[in-house]
């Protein structure tokens, strides 16, 4: 079956949201009064996003960032350093979302054989399991640092 993405020319209750996915039906709408906006990662990312809300049935927003980063995590370069900008670009910076991106893109680093991301997972900023006692905005805004950065380094070498 062909995969149909409807464009439709606003969201009228939510303009600044780039797409959508009624998970019932399985139907994605792309906001296309914005979509020209974002860039080819960001549109990507959107698109894997919604798939994730229609495969997996949910409309649980992290569940749906983990499957577009299973689709797209090491398959293009830059992969990882992306995904994690545009989590934060199009949540808004939402915090559990951004600093899960984080973890799993360090997770897929470690997988992928860097030690220095096995290092930084071990760091107090993803040492426990969920996120839970790193809400405050400090610790967020200092891993974030810490993973870009260590992203920018580590892409660079591979
Ligand atoms: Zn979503």
């Amino acid at each position: 079956m062909k995969e149909q993405i409807f464009f439709v020319p606003e969201f009228k209750d939510a303009p600044s949201n780039p797409a959508r996915c009624f998970v019932p039906t399985g139907r994605i709408e792309v906001n296309a009064s914005i979509w020209p906006l974002l860039s080819k990662q960001e549109q990507e990312f959107v698109l894997n996003h919604e798939r994730g809300h229609r495969d997996l049935k949910t409309y649980n927003e992290v569940a749906a960032d983990n499957y577009a980063l299973s689709k797209m995590a090491l398959k293009k370069p830059y992969s990882l350093k992306n995904h994690v900008r545009s989590v934060s670009s199009i949540s808004h910076g939402d915090k559990e979302r951004v600093y899960n991106a984080q973890k799993r893109a360090l997770q897929i680093a470690a997988k992928d054989g860097s030690k220095e991301a096995l290092l930084l997972l071990d760091s107090p900023f993803f040492a426990n399991a969920d996120g839970s006692s790193a809400r405050g905005s400090f610790v967020v805004v200092v891993a974030m640092l810490v993973t870009i950065l260590f992203l920018v380094v580590w892409i660079k070498k591979h």
